[in-house]
């Protein structure tokens, strides 16, 4: 039995943006192999070439059709993959490139935010048994009846996770433009600190509430398939971050291990709904069936039997989110609907915070003393969340980083 291990490798659009940058992969990949990795590597599409084929969509139609649009947006993908395939036949490296139908993908079948639902590796593991480089599409499936579907914008990640479970590899190396994941956003915070290691819970709350650096879901397939996430420069030979299960203990002593904006939110109120045992349920169930994805949610008693619930969405659901508020308020009798978009989520993330009393008043009172005004906080065992004015964004990371010292080392 060929018992050298599977690695996972994906590589982002700004490391595969030119023909050059493309070379250095197959470089890089040749190496691993050489180590006696047996390599599986995913790729997103060159560069900004995605947005690209988003606008062309859009001259051609305003409401480009959903199906059409997942094949138009997924062929960025198809043009790295191969390109890789070649730089690395070229150098006497056996390799393939395979688009998702062809590496066994299967998807649901939302288009433009389709979940990956099982992956048949038959094709990939026969090609490693080979002796070949495997180069998969990221970002990109088909469901059941074979239609072309994407995972969403940054969704190669996923992939790449998803395929490393799917081959039980043991780890998947995210290989980007930044060499790992920071205390907060360097570009924002100059002393922001790179971090070692990360747990998974951790990740996932900072990968869902705006840091780039990782697609969400991808965490959350590292997470239940316990698969090793490293976050690294495509560039250098950098450790980066480890993203893996650590305890409470592991953590140390840090009570807050990063901070993070997210300035995509808006939110949408409803005002004075009759509070009646369903009407949550109802809204929600509505949102829902939009594919309106909520997350901050709270509700709040004006008076007797009057309430106003009050959630955050993404900016891009803004508009349905908004319809289908405006048909539940006249279902149900409310007043009406009132929104806001110039606005930005603001979070501290930790799991040390579980067992450290006095985290939320450090936050609360370091922003305070900035005279920034929080409008809504929510918290989580690993989170607590203020949404504040837009404007203020900068500022309060800068605040938050320094209240709770991160630039310096902990454990
Ligand atoms: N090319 C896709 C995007 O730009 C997927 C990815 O980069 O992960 O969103
Ligand atoms: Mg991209």
């Amino acid at each position: 039995m060929d018992t050298r291990s599977i690695v996972v490798y994906k590589f982002g659009g700004t490391s595969v943006a030119t023909p050059e940058r493309i070379i250095n992969v197959a470089k890089r990949l040749m190496a691993a192999k050489a180590r006696g990795e047996k390599v599986v590597v995913v790729v997103s599409a060159m560069g900004d070439s995605t947005n690209k084929l988003i606008e062309l969509a859009n001259q051609v139609s305003n409401q480009p059709d959903s199906r059409e649009y997942d094949a138009l947006v997924s062929t960025g993908e198809n043009i790295s993959a191969a390109l890789l395939a070649m730089a690395l036949i070229d150098r006497n490296c056996p390799a393939l490139s395979l688009n998702g139908a062809q590496a066994g993908i299967r998807t649901t079948d939302i288009y433009s935010r389709a979940k990956i639902m099982d992956i048949d590796c038959s094709r990939i593991q026969s090609e490693l048994d080979a002796g070949k480089v495997v180069v998969v599409t990221g970002f990109q499936g088909v469901t059941p009846h074979d239609d072309i579907t994407t995972i969403g914008r940054g969704g190669s990640d996923t992939s790449a996770v998803a395929l490393a479970a799917a081959l039980k590899a043991k780890t998947c190396h995210i290989c980007t433009d930044v060499d790992g994941v920071y205390t907060t956003d360097p570009r924002m915070v100059p002393n922001a600190r790179k971090l070692p290691i990360i747990s998974y819970d951790e990740m996932l709350e900072l990968a869902s509430l705006g840091a780039k650096v990782l697609h969400p879901r991808s965490v959350e397939f590292g997470k239940q398939h316990q698969i090793e996430l490293v976050v690294r420069s495509s560039f250098s030979d950098d450790p980066g971050t480890l993203v893996k299960e650590i305890s409470e203990m592991e953590e140390g002593l840090r009570p807050v291990t990063g901070v993070t904006v997210d300035l995509n939110q808006a939110r949408i109120a409803i005002l004075k709904v009759p509070d009646r045992p369903g009407v949550a349920g109802t809204l929600f169930g509505h949102l829902s069936k939009n594919a309106v994805n909520v997350d901050m949610i709270i509700q709040s008693i004006e008076h007797d039997e009057i309430n106003s619930i009050t959630f955050t969405v993404h900016k891009n659901d803004l508009e349905i989110g908004k319809k289908v508020s405006e048909e539940f308020a006249k279902e149900v009798g409310a007043q009406g609907v009132v929104f806001e978009d110039n606005i930005a989520k603001l979070s501290i993330v930790g799991v040390g915070m579980i067992s450290k009393p006095g985290v939320a008043a450090t936050m609360f009172k370091a922003l305070g003393e900035h005279n920034i005004n929080l409008k809504h906080i929510a918290t989580s065992e690993i989170k607590i969340s203020c949404v504040i004015d837009q404007t203020k964004a900068a500022e309060a990371v800068r605040v938050l980083h320094d209240a709770f010292e991160l630039e310096k080392e902990t454990v």
